[in-house]
Order: C-alpha cells, then sequence, then structure tokens
C-alpha cells in the first residue's frame, strides 16, 4: 500500500480547496476507488473524505420542477424513492439492475457517474494500457475483447464505460453540476464522459480539484414516464457489468411516436445517445419496423474492435425491444429482474 494523506473537510469549500492539491482523489463510498488503490492501479497522493457532507445527501423537488439529486445520495435511496420511481421509471429501474443490492446501498450517484471502465487489462498492472499508463499500449487490441467497445474507440483504448445509471440519465436529458476553484458550472450528462482519442487517461471533462456536486433531472422528462424502459443483456441475471444496454422513452399519440429518447450501454466509453434514431422515430408508427430502422441508424457509425462483432446484432436487438417495451407501457411495478429480458413487461417472472 501506498502512502497517502487523508483528509476529511467540515465543507463544501474546505473540500474543494483540499483538493487543490496535486494528485487528490474525492472518496465518497470508495466501492470503485479502494479497489482501485488496492489494487496499485491508482495511486492517490490525498485522499478528501467527502462522505459526511450533509449538503450532498439529498434529493430536491425544485421550484421549476426539475430533481437535483445530491452527489452522495445512495443509488438505493434514489431507486426506491417513491416519488422518484413514479418519475423517473427507467433511471429507477436502471439503478436497480446495478451491482448488488449491497453495493447499491453504498454506492452514490456522484460516484456511479465517476467509476472507472471493467477493462481487464486496466485492474491488471502487469498489462499495458494506455489509460493506466499513457503511452504504453493496449493490451486489449490483441487480448481477450470480447465486451469491449464498438462505437467511438481508437487504437489507443476500446473500453467501455460500466455504469448502468448514466444510460437513462443520458437519454433524459440530466445535468451535471460541477463545483470547483472557479465556481460553480454545470454540463449535460451526455457531454460528461469522454471518448478515449489519443488520451483516454482523460475520462471525463472534469478538470483537477472539481466535484460532481448533483445530478439534476429536467421536469420535462417525466413527461415520458407512462412509456419508459431500460433494458440490459449481461453475462448472468444479478451482479454483472451489462454486455450491452439500452434506455428508452417515447411519447405516442393515437398510435404514433411524437418523441422519442434513446441511450445505449456497454458500447462506448460513454453513454451512447444516437440522436439520429431519435429523430428518425418521431411521425413514426409505434411499431416493430419503426424501431428497427431506428436501431440500423443509432449502430450505422458502428465496428468491431476485436472479438465483439456479436455486439452490434445484440444492441440492434436490444434497441428494437426496449422501444417494444417502452411503447408496451411502464410497469406499475418494478419487474422482478429489473433490466432484464427475462421478466415480463408486466413485472412477473417468465413462466414462473
Ligand atoms: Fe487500457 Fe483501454 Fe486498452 Fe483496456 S482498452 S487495456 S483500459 S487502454
Amino acid at each position: 500500500m501506498n502512502r497517502f494523506d487523508y483528509v476529511k473537510p467540515a465543507s463544501l469549500t474546505e473540500a474543494i480547496a483540499a483538493a487543490s492539491a496535486p494528485g487528490s482523489a474525492y472518496l465518497a463510498s470508495g466501492t470503485n476507488l479502494l479497489d482501485l488503490m488496492k489494487g496499485d492501479v491508482v495511486r492517490p497522493a490525498r485522499l478528501v473524505d467527502i462522505s459526511r457532507l450533509p449538503e450532498l445527501n439529498r434529493i430536491e423537488r425544485l421550484a421549476n420542477g426539475d430533481v437535483r439529486i445530491g452527489a452522495l445520495v445512495r443509488n438505493a435511496d434514489l431507486a426506491y424513492d417513491p416519488d422518484f420511481a413514479k418519475d423517473f421509471p427507467a433511471v429507477a429501474e436502471a439503478l436497480l439492475s446495478g451491482a448488488s443490492a449491497q453495493l447499491r446501498n453504498a454506492a452514490t450517484v456522484g460516484g456511479n457517474l465517476l467509476q472507472r471502465t471493467r477493462c481487464a487489462y486496466f485492474y491488471d498492472t502487469a498489462s499495458a494500457c494506455n489509460k493506466r499508463t499513457p503511452g504504453s499500449g493496449c493490451d486489449a487490441r490483441e487480448g481477450e475483447n470480447s465486451q469491449h467497445a464498438v462505437l467511438g474507440w481508437s487504437d489507443s483504448c476500446i473500453a467501455t464505460h460500466p455504469s448502468d445509471f448514466c444510460v437513462p440519465l443520458a437519454a433524459f436529458d440530466a445535468m451535471v453540476e460541477i463545483e470547483g476553484k472557479g465556481g460553480r458550472r454545470e454540463v449535460a450528462l451526455e457531454a460528461l464522459h469522454l471518448l478515449p482519442g489519443t488520451t483516454p487517461e482523460k475520462e471525463t471533462l472534469l478538470e483537477p480539484g472539481e466535484m460532481i456536486v448533483a445530478v439534476r433531472l429536467p421536469a420535462a422528462v417525466r413527461s415520458f414516464a407512462p412509456h419508459a424502459r431500460y433494458l440490459k443483456v449481461r453475462e448472468r441475471t444479478s451482479y454483472a457489468f451489462a454486455v450491452v444496454s439500452a434506455a428508452a422513452g417515447l411519447k405516442i399519440e393515437s398510435g404514433i411516436i411524437t418523441e422519442a429518447r434513446l441511450a445505449l450501454g456497454g458500447v462506448a466509453a460513454k453513454p451512447w445517445r444516437p440522436r439520429a434514431a431519435e429523430t428518425l422515430l418521431v411521425g413514426q408508427a409505434a411499431d416493430a419496423s419503426s424501431y428497427q430502422r431506428a436501431a440500423d441508424v443509432a449502430l450505422a457509425d458502428a465496428r468491431p474492435s476485436g472479438d465483439n462483432a456479436y455486439k452490434i446484432p445484440l444492441a440492434r436487438n436490444i434497441i428494437v425491444r426496449a422501444l417494444h417495451l417502452a411503447a408496451l407501457g411502464t410497469p406499475d411495478r418494478m419487474p422482478a429482474l429489473p433490466a432484464s429480458p427475462f421478466s415480463s413487461p408486466t413485472g412477473a417472472l417468465h413462466d414462473a
């Protein structure tokens, strides 16, 4: 274990000042960071423990109807907040499909956004990894890469972003509030994560010392609640990251789609929002042929980065299925297996 400083600031201002020292990292629940430190994958010189800052632990309904979620709200607390789950069912479904119950009880909203890739070579310090050690190479390119990206990847890095939560956040126009020494700013969740290009070590547009303080969902996207789903395919039914996932939201009048939201997970270094597919759906009948055309558009630029060509037809099928489920209507209660293709639209287990 490397030596590091540990500080526990009493306020947000103190925390940001403490994290301005080079090599600092914020510590919330540490469900990803502490594993990375134990594995010697990251070596922060200073941990700034923000886990007890009360102002970051609130779910607020703002005067304009937006919902503001503090960065320290636990994943489980948000998913089980009855008002939140009613207004943003696909977000709740994504949260409950991620990790395990124990991890969801600990993991925070801000930490979920900033979790690192699950590329095995990133975690193996004996492997070459441009993300961990810039310029060292990428052992995934010729290695076990069946889970890697099919969109937005580069020769430098083919890793994916592992979050479920971020996928519907991208689809439903979430904003991220960021605080740093220069003050507060906000960015669209869709813009927070960066594609690898030639600098895969730079994963988000956060500057050193900046902290995510909240995520905001706009009031307007509540209107998708009657037709909103998240669907996730994983290698085992529980406690696994998405091979491919999709968040879908529709507004439908007399069988015609009047507005659409769509985002994919497990396919790129960021949640992938195919806006051209959303545009194509508007004015179309809510039926399988429209969903298939949208899926073709969404994946027009997809190409394998290794042994993962299967992900492209899988993503196509997941898009079609997620749109179909959304059109059928959001279940009154969370499915028995949230976000799983093995639960029925009404929440029952198939063949149960
Ligand atoms: Fe590292 Fe990215 Fe290559 Fe994985 S895919 S080894 S994270 S550079």
